[in-house]
């Protein structure tokens, strides 16, 4: 029974150095979030000690009675806040979710459209050296070099040509909305599913601010950690005709035993999501990322080499493009790292640089809203990524005002 920091100081500190890591800085990295009290308490509850492989009332061990209540309520309260018929809150991870829903609609040797990884889509989209790169035949799509848009005339016409068994839509570094219907038209005329990949900006959906794809899709996976701000964790939502073959390719096709203190923990965090306060949330996560990618779009920002893809944002990401920048996307990502921001370099699409290197960064405002940031918060946040990516600039100076924007919004107090 004893506390972490008696059985194991060497993990507790550096567990403790997170937690001032996340306290101290600003953390920009549009893939994270700070998941609230009640959801981490969830998650570091007893029912990590469950085994429960099966579903709600068909489980193939004893003692489910509890883990089948809020297995139950999870699936409930994701169904009711994206209006899905159907919905499995078993995957471990995005990825995992993804694996298992490809698993359900294709066999090995299908052919695969997916958005380029080099132009925003995700590793299991269709990546080389991914698992779907390697079952499946990929055809990759591209974003417009003019517009930075995804190009849906390439979509139609690479559709059409070589007639995939599934079409994914969705992305990881994109600053748009995606046209869910006219995905779906294309599918329809070639016989094709539709994925949609939602996991970046589920939050978006959930608190109306962004189109919903599930009435477009035949299935929909997410993650639950990004915009959501829940625990890690994956989720397969589908139509009802489809459930029962994505649950069977979840388990026993891709895992045994499901993580139920996580599941536990993504049904509190979609009782959150379903609240007013996260609505206001993602609002200011809107905000924040326009005034990011107007502040980046200014003629002084433009003498530094600094501009963003697509002209703007309607999400909660801004691409910056740093090919005309003295700096590339390690040295930018290095050198707000110095002020206190983290963010993640990124490649561009048609980027000169390597992937280890790249010519962008990603920059997103999700976390930094949970924490409580406002307009004028982000207003201060944006104009020091400005100043910081000038070639000169006073990182003294930018770091005590990465300070005070961080001493101003206090993260998890108590803990
Ligand atoms: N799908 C998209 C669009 C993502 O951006 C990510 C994560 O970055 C994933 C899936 C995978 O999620 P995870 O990291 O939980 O496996």
């Amino acid at each position: 029974n004893s506390s972490l920091h008696e059985l194991d100081p060497e993990v507790a500190a550096a567990v403790d150095a997170e937690l001032h890591r996340q306290q101290s800085t600003l953390e920009m990295i549009a893939s994270e979030n700070f998941a609230p009290v009640a959801v981490m308490e969830a998650q570091g509850s007893v029912l990590t000690n469950k085994y429960a492989e099966g579903y709600p009332g068909r489980r193939y061990y004893g003692g489910c009675e509890h883990v089948d209540v809020t297995e139950q309520i999870a699936i409930d309260r994701v169904k009711e806040l994206f209006g899905a018929e159907a919905a499995n809150v078993q995957p471990h991870s995005g990825a995992q979710a993804n694996a298992a829903a490809m698993f359900a609609l294709l066999k090995p040797g299908d052919t695969i459209l997916g958005l380029d990884l080099a132009h925003g889509g995700h590793l299991t989209h269709g990546m080389k050296i991914n698992f779907s790169g390697k079952l499946y035949d990929v055809v990759p799509y591209h974003v417009d070099g003019e517009s930075g848009l995804v190009d849906m005339a390439e979509v139609e016409r690479l559709a059409k040509e070589h007639r995939p068994r599934l079409i994914v839509a969705g992305w990881s570094a994109y600053p748009r909305q995606l046209d869910f219907a006219a995905f779906r038209r294309i599918a329809d005329e070639v016989g094709a599913y539709l994925m949609v990949d939602m996991a970046h900006f589920a939050g978006l959906v959930a608190a109306g601010l962004h189109p919903n794809p599930v009435p477009h899709a035949h299935v929909v996976t997410t993650t639950t950690h990004k915009t959501l701000g829940g625990p890690r964790g994956g989720v397969i939502l589908s139509t009802a005709d489809l459930a029962k073959k994505i649950n069977s390719a979840v388990f026993p096709g891709q895992q045994g035993g499901p993580l139920e203190h996580v599941i536990a923990a993504k049904a509190v965090a979609f009782k959150v999501a379903a609240s007013e306060e996260f609505k206001d949330r993602q609002r200011r996560t809107l905000a924040g990322a326009k005034l990011l990618a107007e502040r980046l779009s200014r003629p002084d920002a433009a003498e530094a080499g600094v501009a963003v893809l697509s002209g703007g944002t309607d999400v909660h990401l801004v691409l910056v493009d740093l090919r005309a920048s003295e700096l590339d996307g390690k040295q930018a990502e290095d050198r707000l790292h110095e002020i206190g921001i983290t963010v993640n370099r990124n490649a561009i699409p048609n980027d000169p640089r390597p992937p280890m290197v790249t010519s962008g960064l990603r920059i997103g405002t999700p976390a930094l809203a949970t924490r409580g940031f406002g307009e004028d918060d982000f207003r201060e946040v944006a104009d020091v990524i400005a100043e910081a990516l000038k070639p000169s600039y006073d990182a003294q100076a930018l770091g005590a005002r990465v300070a005070a924007l961080a001493a101003k919004y206090p993260l998890y107090p108590n803990l």
